[in-house]
């Protein structure tokens, strides 16, 4: 885990580097996920995510690289699909069956693979999307554990983008695992506030049952004012922000996830004149800033 330091008083946690291909907190919630996949003999997966999913991207490489039979259902458009690079060029490479769907038709599309992979005599693990399960959460648990180790610097705030909310959920019972009251502030991607907060709180109480945790409970922090009307949408700010994000802090932010993130939390620690340690945990997202070529 490698911290960088922006201007003596922001602390970045370069998850965009984590050890996998294309990185991100899908790399690392995939490599925990995938433990447990093999740990349990599983040896295909079904999955779901959009047409520049980070996940399926994820799982597709992780079932390559376990020769593993592996469906990918996604939702959107099919057209930019095939058009685009980033996630969309390495699942169309990585070997995985690929599906496309209207979005209500999902669970339908998901169920059919499963029984396919039945009828060949494999052990599907049906995997939800964002890699949004317990294990996907735990590998979180384990990325603060490594934080506290690899620093002395304690952090009093953690931003993040937050999208299905596990890699927050995550953080939160890391930091409780640690003793730490640090307060953590997801800036929604897509989801309305209390959506948002709803699941990070459900998996939070999951993970803290997991790991029998009884010390003081946090409550979910989901900001929703930075959304710009949804998923993948984004203002002028954000835009500028990921167009000089690495002439000016030698690390890519993209627009649908980190430079929305990152200009979320310059917002809130101006208005709020925070102080005192404040990390921006870096998730990845540089496939989806190379997805499309400029027009
Ligand atoms: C998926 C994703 C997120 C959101 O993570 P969740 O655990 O789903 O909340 C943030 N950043 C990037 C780059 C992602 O791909």
């Amino acid at each position: 885990m490698i911290i960088d330091v922006l201007d003596n008083s922001f602390f970045v946690v370069r998850d965009d580097l984590y050890p996998f291909i294309g990185g991100g907190n899908k790399g690392r919630k995939l490599s925990k996920i995938g433990d447990y996949v093999k740990k349990n003999n599983y040896n295909a997966i079904v999955t779901t995510g959009g047409i520049q999913s980070n996940h399926c991207r994820a799982a597709a490489i992780f079932a390559a690289q376990n020769n593993m039979e592996c469906t990918l259902v996604l939702h959107g458009d099919e057209k930019r699909f095939h058009a685009e690079n980033g996630n969309a060029k390495l699942m169309r490479l990585s070997g995985s069956r690929i599906v496309f769907t209207e979005a209500k038709g999902i669970s339908d599309a998901m169920d059919a693979a499963v029984v396919d992979y039945y009828a060949k005599d494999l052990n599907p693990y049906y995997l939800r999307g964002g890699g949004h399960t317990l294990e996907g959460a735990m590998a979180y648990v384990d990325a603060v554990k490594d934080l506290f180790e690899i620093t002395d610097t304690r952090p009093d705030y953690i931003f993040l983008p937050t999208g299905t909310g596990s890699t927050q959920a995550g953080i939160m019972a890391g930091l409780d695992l640690m003793g730490s009251d640090c307060k953590v502030v997801g800036i929604s991607v897509g989801r309305e506030r209390n959506s948002a907060e709803k699941h990070v709180t459900n998996l939070y109480c999951e993970l803290r049952n997991h790991l029998y945790l009884t010390n003081g409970k946090n409550s979910a922090l989901v900001l929703d004012d930075y959304l710009c009307g949804g998923y993948e949408k984004s203002n002028e700010e954000i835009n500028d922000i990921s167009e000089k994000s690495l002439s000016n802090y030698g690390f890519v932010l993209d627009t649908t996830y980190t430079a929305k993130a990152f200009y979320g939390m310059m917002e809130y620690v101006r208005k709020k004149s925070l102080k005192g340690h404040i990390f921006f945990w870096h998730t990845g997202g540089i496939l989806n800033f190379l997805a499309k070529s400029k027009n």
